[in-house]
C-alpha cells in the first residue's frame, strides 16, 4: 500500500553511492526503515527531508512483514534546525532519537510516543543551552507514559498511601515513589522538591517545560532517577551511546 504520513528522522545510513536507508518514527506506522533511492545525489528530490531530527511528510510504499520499505517522497514540515546549534543540544537530540529507536520495537503506531518526540525536540530548540537536558527528561517522562509505564509520583507505588515525607524513595521496579515501608534497598532517594519537579514534567508540554528550572541538587536527583528508570525499562540495560559519549567528553574536557 502507498501511504502518506508525518514522521521524524531518527537516523540514516548510506546504502550505495546514491541511496540511503532512513529510519523514521512515523505517526501512522510507528517505526519504519526504508530505502530512499537517489537521496545521496546533490539534486535529490528528497532535499534535506532526510536529515536527522527533521519532521516531514513522507510517502512510503509499505508492505506488511517486509523489513525494508521504500520511500518515494519527502517534504519538510519542521527541520528542528535549532537542536543542532550547539554540542549539548545535539547530544540530547541524539539521545532522544536514540531512545525512540530503542523503545519503538513493536511495529505499529503510538500517537502519544510521536507527540512526546515532537514536544521534546520543540522544547530542546527553545531551551537555554545550559538546560538542554530538560528536553531529554521531558521525553523520558512522556515516552514512559506513552508506553504504559507512567511512574506514580503522588502516592506510594507499593501501598497507594499518599507520600508526604521530605524524602521518598524512587523505585522503577515498584513503578514510582514509595513510602518508607515499601521502599526497597538500593532505590534512589529523592527530595520532595525533586518529586514535584518530576510531576511538573509529567504535566508539561514543550512550552511549559522551557520555563522549568531547579537548583543543581534537584537536577542531579532528577537525572539519576530517570536514568535508573529508563535503564530498568529498556531490555538490555545498555546506557545510550550518545550520553555515554557525552560522559566521555566531559571527563576529558
Ligand atoms: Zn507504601
Amino acid at each position: 500500500m502507498i501511504l502518506r504520513t508525518d514522521g521524524i528522522v531518527l537516523r540514516t545510513h548510506r546504502m550505495s553511492e546514491s541511496s540511503k536507508v532512513a529510519v523514521l518514527y512515523t505517526a501512522e506506522l510507528g517505526k519504519v526503515k526504508a530505502t530512499a533511492k537517489g537521496a545521496r545525489r546533490p539534486k535529490s528530490k528528497f532535499g534535506a527531508s532526510l536529515e536527522p531530527f527533521t519532521e516531514g511528510t513522507y510517502v512510503i510504499y509499505h508492505r506488511e512483514g517486509r523489513d525494508l520499505q521504500t520511500l518515494s517522497e519527502g517534504d519538510i514540515l519542521r527541520p528542528f534546525e535549532g537542536v543542532k546549534s550547539d554540542f549539548d543540544r545535539l547530544i540530547h537530540a541524539s539521545a532522544i532519537v536514540e531512545l525512540t529507536d530503542h523503545v519503538a520495537v513493536d511495529e505499529g503506531p503510538n500517537p502519544a510516543l510521536y507527540r512526546a518526540l515532537q514536544e521534546a525536540l520543540s522544547c530542546l530548540e527553545r531551551l537555554p543551552g545550559d538546560r538542554s537536558e530538560t528536553a531529554f527528561w521531558l521525553f523520558q517522562v512522556h515516552a514512559a507514559e506513552a508506553l504504559g509505564y507512567r511512574p506514580s509520583l503522588d502516592r506510594c507505588a507499593g501501598c497507594g498511601e499518599p507520600c508526604r515525607q521530605r524524602r521518598t524513595r524512587f523505585s522503577p521496579r515498584a513503578g514510582g515513589v514509595t513510602c518508607e515501608n515499601c521502599g526497597e534497598e538500593g532505590a534512589v532517594s529523592l527530595r520532595a522538591e525533586t518529586v514535584r519537579f518530576l510531576a511538573r514534567l509529567q504535566s508539561s508540554g514543550a512550552e511549559t517545560a522551557v520555563g522549568l528550572d531547579a537548583p543543581e541538587t534537584i537536577r542531579g536527583e532528577v537525572r539519576q532517577a530517570l536514568r535508573t528508570f529508563v535503564e530498568y525499562h529498556t531490555e538490555d540495560r545498555r546506557p545510550l551511546r550518545s550520553l555515554h559519549f557525552k560522559d566521555q567528553v566531559s571527563i576529558t574536557m
